[in-house]
This record gives C-alpha cells, structure tokens and sequence, in this order.
C-alpha cells in the first residue's frame, strides 16, 4: 500500500489521536528507516526512546522468534525462564531488590504509586497519601497518570481525577518544601524531564530531595521510563546523580520496541505489595522479556560508555552549527533536547522530515532526540549534515 491508501484507511478507521507525521514508515535498518515511498531517513526518534537496539536488530528478532516457537504468552500464575533471568540481571544492575513487570510506563507509574501508598498505609495509616511531583513532568496517560503529570492542561476533561498529587516546581527546595505536609508519603520526579522539555534536574537539589524524604520516610519514586535503560549513557540515570531510589520505573526502550515495563523496588520497599495487590495479564510476556535479556546483555559498561560519548559528539555537533535557529543545547547521552527559536519546534521537526532527518518535539519550543543507541557515527554525521542544510 501507499501513503495515501493507508493514510485513508487511518482516517476513516482509527480513533484520531495522535498529530500525525505526514508520511507511514515501512522498514528500517539500524538507525536508517524507509517510508512507503521508498524515501530514507536517519532516525533521531528511536519510536519514542523505544527502539534502542535500532531496526531489523538480528539478535532481538531472533530471541523474539525463538521464544515465539517455545512458549509465546503464558500467565503470570507460571513461573518462565525469560522472566526470571531478566530479574536476576535488572535487580543487581540497579541496585536494587526485586522487581514488578508490567507492559508500559503509565502502568508502571501507576504500579509505583500503589505501592508507595500501600507502603505508607502500613505502616502510617489511612490520610497520608499524598505524592509529591514536578511542574512540567510528564507521568503517563491513565487517570491517575495524569493526575501526577504536574501541567494544568492535562488535567482537563477526564474528572474526576485521581486525588493526592501537588505539584513543586523543579529544582526549588522552597517549593518543595511549601507543598509538604503530614499527608505526603512520596515525591515522584523525572531525573530529565523528557515530554516536559528535556530539562535536566539539578545533581544538588535531586540529593537534597533524597535527604528529605529519607528524614520524613517518604518514598523517592523515580520515573526512569524514558531516562532508563541505557538512554543517558548508565543504566539509568539516577546512577549518575549518586542517589539510590526507594522505587524506580522504567520501560520505552527496555525491550527495544516489544510493549514492555516495571518497576524496582528497594529493599525496604521489596515486601509491600503481596499476592493479589498488584498483578498485570502481560505483564513480563515471554517473547518481550526475551526481547529485553537481548537489550540487558547489549548494555555492556563498554557500550554505555559509548552511548555517552555518542551524546556529546551530537551535543558538541549541533552547537558547532552555530544555528541561528538553536538557543542551547541539552541532555545527557542520547536524550538531547535542542531549544528552538526564530521557528516553532514543530515547524523545524517538519524541515528536518522533508530533508531526511526524523525527530521529535518537546515542551514548548524544544526538539528532542533520542537516536537508537547503536547509532553509527556514520548517521549521526548523516544527521547532522541534514542539521546543517535545515538550520544553517
Ligand atoms: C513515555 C513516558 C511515560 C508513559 O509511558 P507509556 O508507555 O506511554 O505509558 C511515563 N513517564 C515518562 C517519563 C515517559 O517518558
């Protein structure tokens, strides 16, 4: 089918939720996509921070086929290999004491603030239930995902909302500290805040939160949905603002595009929730676990490394265009947020499309990148060179 076909068959079929980009893609080869076209395009998307191991990975698609041939889905009421070896990886890599599966990021948020709740309720009671999150986060989509999302315009239409979230401005102790009573039992926050523009929080106010909520047993809940999995150049990001999280989240890029996601508890977190508390029918599949040993055993202290040293080549690559267009860049390994001036984000994203570079949008007036972490340093030479042809 072509464009037009499928993108007929869309509008007259599918529920119209999403700003479409105005082209359908076809395949892909490491960070190099195809549309129906038959056009090329480096990818500086990744899906959205998913497919970190790039397109047509033979190794991903191979675990996944095997185990598709073994054992495709069983419930969760079955103990499997894949599900188990995952664990017995992801638990020691973080530092942290057991983990939960489940299928996506606003589930998995959604897993953490029960869990932080419950944690609280066992110990404290009812009326301290309240959680703490960031203005200009971005939480997931689910009613109480959203409710924690900490900007007003997704809080319209869908009440009632979830009750028991404030919200303190990033990187402000004061404000932090204004919104905190004796309801609070958590503070939930992004070490980059990525939909919300691709900010990095402060490595001093990050430990300071941490110091705070150890003093007042609060929960430090980190959302590392899409700062996870290798995407910041650690295995998550916290590793590199030295804070350990009481329960952290991840999920886009862990399978490398198989719908996959959880969350790690500590130690002292590790017992809260307990048979028929929490559960999920796909939660930790076996063909997306397979698909996620293969992304576990790539993140190598080697590759990370490279990722980070990737990130900074692009960072170092887009200010040396000396862009009119570019007011600063940002990020940590490959999450880079470009802020944008003298056109919107959007209108440069569609530039950058029509000249063969895919990227996305962020915040208000930020382009964001999150490339495949395998990206050679051949497409990201590609990339930038259709970075200079569009900004220069
Ligand atoms: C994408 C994202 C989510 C939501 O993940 P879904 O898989 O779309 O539900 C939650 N938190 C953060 C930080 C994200 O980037």
């Amino acid at each position: 089918m072509n464009f037009a076909e499928i993108k007929a068959l869309d509008e007259q079929y599918v529920l119209q939720t999403y700003g479409r980009n105005q082209l359908a893609i076809d395949h892909g080869k490491g960070a190099t996509l195809w549309d129906t076209e038959g056009k090329e395009y480096v990818d500086f998307t990744s899906g959205i921070g998913v497919c970190s191991l790039g397109y047509a990975n033979e190794k991903w698609a191979k675990a996944i086929y095997d185990q598709a041939m073994k054992l495709g889905h069983i419930s969760n009421l079955f103990y499997t290999e894949p599900y188990a070896v995952l664990a017995s990886k992801l638990v020691p890599a973080s530092g942290m004491a057991g983990v939960f599966f489940s299928n996506s990021g606003a589930e998995a948020n959604e897993g953490m603030i029960k869990l932080a709740r419950k944690y609280s309720y066992d110990k404290y009671g009812q009326g301290r239930a309240t959680v703490i999150t960031l203005k200009n986060s971005f939480h997931g989509r689910t009613i109480t995902t959203l409710k924690a999302t900490g900007q007003d315009h997704f809080h319209e239409f869908f009440f009632p909302f979830t009750e028991g979230f404030r919200y303190a401005d990033a990187n402000d102790m004061d404000s932090l500290l204004s919104v905190a009573g004796d309801d609070v039992c958590a503070v939930m926050m992004e070490p980059i805040q990525g939909e919300g523009g691709v900010n990095p929080l402060n490595k001093d106010y990050v430990q300071a939160v941490a110091k705070l909520c150890a003093e007042r047993d609060w929960l430090l809940l980190i959302d590392e949905v899409q700062t996870g999995m290798g995407r910041t150049g650690t295995l998550f990001a916290f590793q590199q603002f030295d804070i350990q999280p009481d329960v952290v989240t991840f999920a886009k890029g862990i399978a490398g595009g198989l719908p996959f996601g959880g969350f790690l508890a500590n130690e002292k977190c590790k017992g809260v929730l307990t048979a028929g508390n929490h559960g999920s029918t796909f939660g930790g599949n076996p063909m997306a676990a397979a698909a996620a040993n293969v992304v576990m055993d790539t993140l190598t202290p080697a590759f990370l490394q490279e990722v980070a040293e990737k990130g900074q080549y692009l960072r170092d690559g887009i200010a040396a265009l000396n862009s009119l267009y570019v007011s600063g860049v940002r990020g940590m390994g490959l999450m880079i947020g470009v802020g944008v001036q003298g056109m919107t984000h959007k209108e440069l994203k569609d530039k950058l499309m029509a000249a063969g570079l895919l990227t996305l949008t962020a915040g208000k007036d930020t382009l964001r990148l999150l490339p495949p972490l395998v990206i050679t340093k051949e497409e990201m030479d590609k990339g930038l060179a259709i970075m200079k042809e569009v900004m220069a």
